[in-house]
Formats: C-alpha cells, structure tokens, sequence
C-alpha cells in the first residue's frame, strides 16, 4: 500500500496535489491510500452555537483508534482508497457528540458513494465477472454493491403527472419469463422486473403503483387480452397502446405458419425471408422471390400483402386515414382465400381501438413503443451470452435491470 501525506479533504486546494502524488506513484504499489483528516466545522450544526472540542477516537477492538479505510475513486487501474481515524467531537454547550467522516461516506459501508457509483458504471456496461476482473473486486462483491445499492423503485416525479407505462414480457430461459415495466414518459426509463408474468404478480405491481399515486394516462402492450383485462380493471381510465413490434411480429407468425403449410403441400421449398422481411429493404433477387411466390402461391402471398398493408397502418400518423385503412384491411383479411385470414381478422379487430391509440399519440408527436430499451434484443442475447451466475434468476433480474437502465444515466442509488 502506497503511504500518502496528510490532505484535508475539504476544499479544492489540495486537488492537484492529490492528482499529482497519484499520478507519480509507483504502479506496482497497488492501491493507493489517501490519508485524509476532516476539519470540525466552526460551530455546533446541532446548536449553532458552540464550538466543537475533541472527544478522543472511535476505538476498535484492539482500544487503539480504529483506521477506516473506504474504496473512493478508480484511476489508471487502481484504487484510491480514502483512509481516516474516526475522531469524535463533542458541544459542551448542547452536550451533542460527533464522529466525522469524509463527505460522501456511510458509517460501515466500505465505498464512498462515488466507489459506488465506479462499480454500478462498469456492472452496467458487462458482465459481472467482467467488471470484477477490471476493479480487482471478487464477483460477489459486485453483485453484493449492485444488489445494495440498485433497487427498482418509484422516484418522486412518478406520482406528480400522468405517465405512460409499457409493460414486456422478456425469456429468462425457455418457456421462463419475467415482466420488464417501464415509464415511456414524461421520460424512458425501467421501473421494474417483475418475478413472472402471473396475473396475480402484475395486478399486485400495478395496485401497488394505483397506491402510491402513480396517474397512468396510457400502457403500451402486445395484444395479450389478459393484460388489457387487468389493465382496465386497476387503471380504467387508461388508454391502451397495441405495440406495434408485436403486432408485425405476430403477422410475420401466421404468415410463417402458412408458409409451411404451402411447403408441405407443394413439397418444394418456400424460402421465408422475402416473405418476413420488410418490403423497402428487399434485395433484388428476395423481390424476384417474392414475385415467384405471387405466381405459384396467391394465398399465401395475400396474407403477405396483408402484413405489408398492417406495417402501413402501424406507420400512419392521422387517424382517420388509419381507420379508413384498418376498415379496408379487415375487409380484406376476411376474404382472404387463406382460412388463416379469417382468425386474424378476428384479433386485428379485437384490438382495433389499441392499434388507433398508437395512432393517435402518434398524431400528437408521442409515438410510444415497446422498443423503449435501445437495441433491447441485443442487450437480452448479450445477458445470455454472459457466463456468470445466471442460473440464478436473481441476478439476472438485477442485471437486465441495470442493462435497461440508459447509460449516460447512473440509475439512482440507494443510501
Ligand atoms: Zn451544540
């Protein structure tokens, strides 16, 4: 351990110093030791008054002063570790004892609030391993600060407007999934991970933010009628929003479906891609494909026509153009040659007043989706992909949290 001079950490004059030590220490020293003592303010905070006299030390076991030592800052690979004998004060006028502490320090903890935030910065961006191995901690004690320190919760601009939800489901593992609750507006940002996706679990959370004030104006969704069920039953007066990813991704589903049963039949084989894919980013020879399976397949290519035409709608931003077009759609859907059409008219329609709410916020500039988490479905696969501990739900619960949380924004800490 490098030895350092005594530096008050108050004020900003001994920064450079500071720096200047830390920069000139040897790197094969390991962590280094700030040594620092705190000045008594001038008077009593209690009392105002009175000044404060030492009191002796915070003795350890060993009834010698006791040296506390706390993870502060991370530089050029090493530790900075704040160090410091406890000393108490006491107000003769008002009787009140003191044990000062650097600012930004707790009682026992063993990190700053800032060594805290080092650690939730790189747990963020990595595996757990990962930022373990780069901050020299143990893995557990990364989980151990993350699982202190980073709780889902409401914060206090939760309950002052109205805001809009959007409730997820995500795979843990196979058939094995949890419930990511997030706040699209007034800003985008992860509320929750919830256990499962039981009714009973989601009714318990949304209840629980119906309790503590939260005004909801609008949940985004996919078209799970048991979700829209409960949603109206805790929040009536929500607005319901259909998501648009899962409604294309539910149309890509049945055309797929009956894709493979134009296969079976035909016994030759339908590549899927031309089909699935967004019309506008087709290669050349995918639209010569297409227009191959127009020819020989006219059912099935109606039903691609109408997942093209659904995407339309999804995109559209005036509503009345919408329900001219969703009218047509359904129409249309229901005198598909394909039986398939029929069923999926039946959901589309279902879900009709959800698909125009996209819509409407749309119109007025709130366009709100589930794709809040940029680039979400890299981030699941990268968790996956991650070796540590994700037999265990726990932490992946917490790190998916983490990872939804936007990075230019430590998430709050608790302390
Ligand atoms: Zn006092």
């Amino acid at each position: 351990m490098h030895k350092i001079n005594t530096f008050t950490l108050e004020g900003q004059e001994n920064f450079g110093k500071i720096l200047q030590t830390i920069l000139e220490a040897p790197r094969d020293q390991g962590d280094i030791v700030l040594r620092v003592t705190i000045d008594p303010p001038a008077v009593c905070p209690a009392c105002n008054e009175g000044k404060l006299h030492r009191h002796g030390f915070l003795k350890g076991r060993e009834k010698k002063p006791k040296e506390r030592k706390v993870r502060h800052a991370f530089l050029y690979g090493r530790w900075v570790i704040l160090s410091w004998v406890p000393v108490r004060y006491k107000c003769y006028r008002c009787k009140k004892t003191y044990t000062l502490r650097p600012p930004g320090t707790n009682a026992w903890a063993r990190f700053t609030k800032l060594g805290v935030q080092i650690v939730v910065y790189y747990a963020q961006r990595m595996s757990f391993t990962g930022a373990a191995q780069i901050l020299n901690l143990t893995p557990g004690r990364v989980i151990r600060i993350v699982d202190k320190y980073i709780q889902p919760g409401l914060r206090g601009d939760d309950t002052q407007g109205p805001v809009v939800l959007t409730l997820d489901e995500l795979s843990f593992s196979g058939k094995d999934f949890v419930c990511v609750v997030g706040r699209l507006a007034p800003d985008k940002r992860p509320l929750s991970i919830l256990e499962d996706v039981r009714t009973a679990t989601i009714r318990a959370y949304l209840e629980g933010l119906k309790e503590a004030g939260v005004k909801v104006e609008a949940v985004v969704i996919d078209m799970k009628d048991s979700w829209r069920k409960l949603i109206k039953t805790v929040f009536p007066s929500a607005k319901i929003i259909v998501d648009p990813f899962h409604v294309i991704q539910d149309a890509n589903r049945r055309l797929n479906e009956a894709r493979k049963v134009e296969q079976e039949a035909s016994k030759e084989n339908i590549p899927r891609l031309p089909l699935i894919k967004a019309k506008e980013r087709l290669t050349p020879r995918q639209r010569e494909t297409l227009e191959k399976i127009r020819n020989k397949y006219p059912s099935l290519y109606e039903l691609y026509q109408l997942k093209e035409d659904l995407r339309q709608i999804l995109k559209m931003d005036r509503v009345e153009e919408a329900q001219a077009a969703l009218s047509r759609w359904l129409i249309n859907a229901e005198c598909a040659e394909d039986a398939e059409g029929r069923v999926w008219a039946r959901t589309i329609k279902s879900w009709r007043s959800e698909i125009l709410n996209l819509v409407t916020y749309t119109q007025q500039g709130r366009r709100y989706t589930n794709g809040y988490i940029e680039g979400k479905n890299t981030l699941i696969k990268m968790l996956k992909r991650l070796s540590f501990g994700f037999g265990n739900r726990t932490h992946f619960i917490k790190k998916m949290f983490l990872g939804c949380c936007p990075q230019n924004l430590i998430p709050q800490l608790l302390t």
